[in-house]
């Protein structure tokens, strides 16, 4: 077997009754399957962290550094991290229930998390399915378009459409739905997948701009149901705000438009609040700005802040309909751990916080200074565009501003800014755009000691790629 080399500086800083730490990092290396990091890039890095402490905004590791979590995990730990309270509602569940049968019962907790589910939902978003992240509530989501649609009577209607740079997850159907899908690794894909251009105002694909950039987008999904037929479409599917496709916010207009659209031709709406959901765009739901309630409705991640795997599927009365009137019908659809009990007592302790702590207020005040905070970086010959509404930001990296270049995942400037940011203490993910989506009980000092080290980090790394950098 290959061992990677460790780096032996700060190591063994794990204390009298831990492991030292340089031997958890080794084993880390050795049979920890990191999901998304090229293996051999983290070990000679030295970039594998092994995080074992938690605190608000803070990340500890098992050398004992701290980290601002600037992205919150993966856009995941809303309420912040060490949550002491929510850990106790987790155990006093596991210790009185801690399974029954998800495919004829359900219990206490998740009863009550469904019913907050639909009161904080908006419209009349109301029946829940549980399941264990936001994959799973994606794969959910598209087989209760297909099968309404077939118990509606339109069996033909099986085609979904989906946004060119949005992410839905990757278990099989969900990853058909994400344009950037490895063909070489796992075609063939879902079949009756295709692809409509993201609202960008900041480089129109359609050379307009404004709002006119988003009017566009809209049309394509109607020309796109057009031109599939619309007798074979079951369901048009997009994140409110795509994080994957740049953070671009979409103007109202864009939203009322594909709802219009959907209705118009019997297609049901998925809105994918995997990550927009729960107070990160400083409502409860990013689709509460829009005005629009989608047919369905996913969410994950921020439903329990992370403390527990827990995601859901949501739907109006209108498509819950069929299994009323139908005494023999039952979704075809059965996942084991869907509304975990342990995992839905989380869920009900973070909402609990997140209603006492007025978070979804929060990120809409922090987002906003934030925002003002991040303008300032604009005089960077490389941040071409600042963008995104409560905590959800980005800075648009690029090699030209007179022509928009963007940078792009993997480029060694991009490389380059991550790893600077990460020496100064602050993780996050810079791949086309550079995003800033702390935890949302960020306050005004953290703010002001994160714009200071991306400034720093810009600055430095500019100085060293100067003569790629136009302008
Ligand atoms: N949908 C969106 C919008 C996401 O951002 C993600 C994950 O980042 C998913 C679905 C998949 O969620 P999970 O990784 O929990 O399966």
């Amino acid at each position: 077997m290959v061992k990677a080399p460790i780096k032996t500086d700060e190591a063994n800083a794990g204390g009298v009754n831990k492991p030292p730490a340089l031997d958890i990092e080794r084993e880390a290396l050795d049979h920890v399957w990191i999901h998304q990091a090229p293996w051999i890039d983290i070990a000679e890095k030295d970039g594998l962290h092994v995080f074992d402490r938690g605190e608000g905004i803070y990340l500890y590791d098992v050398r004992g550094r701290e980290y601002i979590d600037g992205i919150s995990g993966l856009w995941v730990v809303n309420a912040g991290h060490g949550r002491k309270e929510i850990g106790e509602a987790m155990a006093e569940q596991a210790g009185r229930l801690a399974y029954a049968s998800a495919a004829s019962y359900t219990t206490v907790p998740a009863t009550k998390l469904a019913a907050k589910i639909a009161e904080l939902t908006p419209g009349d978003l109301s029946r829940v399915f549980f399941s264990s992240g936001g994959s799973e509530a994606v794969e959910s989501a598209i087989k209760i378009a297909k099968q309404v649609q077939a118990m509606r009577g339109f069996p033909r209607r099986y085609k979904i459409i989906a946004r060119r740079g949005s992410y839905h997850g990757m278990t099989h159907g969900a990853m058909s739905l994400t344009s950037s899908r490895n063909e070489l690794h796992f075609g063939p894909f879902m079949y009756g997948v295709s692809y409509v251009p993201h609202p960008n105002r900041y480089k129109s694909d359609f050379g307009v701009e404004g709002e006119q950039a988003d009017i566009m987008a809209a049309k394509y999904v109607e020309q796109e149901i057009e031109s599939q037929g619309p007798e074979t479409v079951a369901a048009v599917i997009a994140e409110p705000i795509s994080t994957s496709a740049g953070v671009h916010v979409p103007s109202k207009i864009y939203w009322q438009m594909l709802r219009e659209i959907c209705d118009k031709h019997g297609v049901l709406l998925i809105a994918d609040e995997v990550i927009d959901g729960w107070g990160r765009c400083g409502t409860w739901f990013a689709m509460d700005q829009y005005g629009v309630t989608p047919d369905i409705m996913t969410m994950a991640k921020g439903l329990s802040s992370g403390y527990a795997p827990i995601a859901a599927t949501v739907v109006r009365p209108s498509v819950f309909e069929v299994f009323q009137t139908n005494r023999e019908a039952y979704f075809g659809h059965l996942l084991t751990f869907g509304g975990h009990p342990v995992a839905a007592a989380a869920a009900l302790k973070n909402i609990e916080i997140m209603e006492e702590e007025k978070l979804p207020e929060r990120a809409a005040e922090m987002g906003a200074y934030l925002r003002t905070q991040l303008e300032e970086l604009r005089s960077h010959p490389t941040v071409g565009d600042v963008r995104g509404v409560g905590l959800l930001q980005a800075l648009d990296l690029v090699s030209d501003k007179a022509t928009k270049t963007n940078f792009g995942r993997g480029h060694k400037f991009t490389d380059r800014v991550s790893d600077l940011l990460n020496e100064r203490g602050f993780l996050s993910r810079v791949w086309g755009v550079l995003n800033i989506a702390p935890p949302l009980v960020v306050n005004k000092a953290e703010i002001d000691k994160i714009v200071t080290i991306i400034d720093e980090s810009l600055t430095i790394a500019e100085g060293e790629f100067a003569s790629e950098i136009k302008g």
